[in-house]
C-alpha cells in the first residue's frame, strides 16, 4: 500500500558556539536518514538516548523544520512548508509523548485537554466536540464521566490513555510516539503498547515509534531502524533484525533483551564508554570507538548504508559490504 511516511536524506544540524573564540560549530543531530513507512505499519526507531531518536520525531510532525532533506506526509511534501501552510499536517501527524505527567496540564479537565485540538484547528459546536470526546474516551478504555475529572486525578497508565485520546481526536493518519511507554510500570507499558496496536488496527494508524529500548518495540513493529549518533546503522523488517541482527551496534542493544526461554540465552554484549558527542563524532565509522568488532579500517573510512539482499536489510558496516541497489529502504 501506500507511503504514510517518506523521509529522504533528512538532516538536522543545530548551531552551537564553542570555545573561548565562540568558533560556530554544528551538531548534526540527525545526519541524512531515508525510510518510509506504509499505510497501518509500524516503524520503530530505536538507540541510545542522544541518537537523534526525537529530533526525528519532532522534524516528521514539523515542530522543527529540517536543515535538508524531505519529508512526505501522505504524498505531501512538508519539510519547506511555512506554519501558515501546515494545517494539514497539524490535523494528520500528531504526537504522543513520553512523560504523560508532564504533557498533560493537570489543571485542566480532561474534556479541555482533549478537545485542545479541536478548539485549534475546527469550528465545531461544544455539543459536536463532547460526541467526539466521548467517543474517544470510550476507544482508549476510559468512561465518559472520567471526561469531567483532572488530569492529576489519574494514574500514569491512564494518564497516557488520556495522551492517546487527544492524538486520536483529529483523526490523525500518522502518530508520532516518542517513548511513550518509558515512564510507565512494566505491567502498564504491555497494557498501553496493545492499545496502541489494537487502534491501529481499527483506525488504520501508521506509527513512528520511538524507543530507547528494542524489548519495547518488539511486539509492535513491523520493521525497525537503529539509529547511532544521528545515522541509521541498520534497518529491516522486525522479524531479520531480532532473529539476525548484522550491525555490532544492533546486536549489543538486542543483547540486553530478556528472552523467555532460558536455553535460548544471549550472550550480554556491553559496550565500552559513553555514546561520544554529536559535535565531535569519531571518524570513519562512528561507532568504531566502541565496536567489539571493529578492525584499522573502521578508524578512517566510513561505511555506507547499503542493501543486503541476503539478509534482506540495510546495514552501514564494512564486514557488511554487499549489493547496492537502493539508498532507502521500502516498508
Ligand atoms: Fe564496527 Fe567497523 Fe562495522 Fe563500524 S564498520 S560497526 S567499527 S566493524
Ligand atoms: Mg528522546
Amino acid at each position: 500500500s501506500n507511503p504514510i511516511l517518506e523521509v529522504k536524506g533528512l538532516r538536522k544540524s543545530f548551531q552551537i558556539s564553542n570555545g573561548m573564540f565562540r568558533k560556530q560549530k554544528f551538531l548534526n543531530a540527525v545526519n541524512g536518514i531515508s525510510f518510509s513507512v506504509s499505510e497501518g505499519k509500524t516503524f520503530s526507531i530505536v538507540g541510545e538516548s542522544g541518537c537523534g531518536k526525537s529530533t526525528t520525531g519532532r522534524l516528521i510532525s514539523r515542530l522543527i523544520t529540517p536543515t535538508e532533506g524531505e519529508v512526505w506526509i501522505n504524498g505531501e511534501e512538508i519539510s519547506r512548508k511555512k506554519e501558515s501552510e501546515l494545517a494539514n499536517v497539524r490535523k494528520e501527524v500528531q504526537m504522543v509523548f513520553q512523560d504523560p505527567y508532564a504533557s498533560l496540564n493537570p489543571r485542566m479537565k480532561v474534556r479541555d485537554i482533549i478537545a485542545e485540538p479541536l478548539e485549534i484547528h475546527t469550528k465545531l459546536t461544544k455539543k459536536e466536540q463532547n460526541s467526539l470526546i466521548s467517543e474517544m474516551m470510550e476507544i482508549v478504555g476510559l468512561s465518559d464521566y472520567q471526561a469531567g475529572l483532572y488530569a492529576h486525578e489519574f494514574s500514569g497508565g491512564q494518564r497516557q490513555r488520556i495522551g492517546i485520546a487527544r492524538a486520536l481526536i483529529m483523526k490523525p493518519k500518522l502518530i508520532v510516539a516518542d517513548e511513550p511507554v518509558s515512564a510507565l510500570d512494566v505491567s502498564v507499558q504491555s497494557q498501553i503498547l496493545n492499545l496502541l496496536k489494537e487502534l491501529q488496527k481499527e483506525l488504520k494508524l501508521t506509527y513512528l515509534f520511538i524507543s530507547h529500548d528494542l524489548s519495547v518495540v518488539e511486539h509492535i513493529s513491523d520493521s525497525i531502524g537503529v539509529m547511532y549518533l544521528g545515522e541509521i546503522v541498520e534497518s529491516g523488517s522486525r522479524e531479520m533484525i531480532f532473529s539476525e541482527p548484522q550491525h555490532p551496534y544492533t546486536k549489543a542493544l538486542l543483547s540486553s533483551v530478556p528472552i523467555p526461554d532460558p536455553k535460548l540465552k544471549r550472550d550480554r554484549i556491553i559496550l565500552k564508554g559513553d555514546l561520544p558527542s554529536p559535535v565531535n563524532p569519531p571518524t570513519g565509522c562512528k561507532f568504531h570507538t566502541r565496536c567489539p568488532e571493529a578492525m584499522d579500517i573502521c578508524k578512517t573510512v566510513e561505511p555506507s548504508l547499503v542493501y543486503n539482499k541476503k539478509m534482506e536489510r540495510m546495514v552501514s558496516c564494512h564486514l557488511q559490504q554487499e549489493t547496492t541497489d537502493s539508498n532507502y529502504i521500502q516498508i
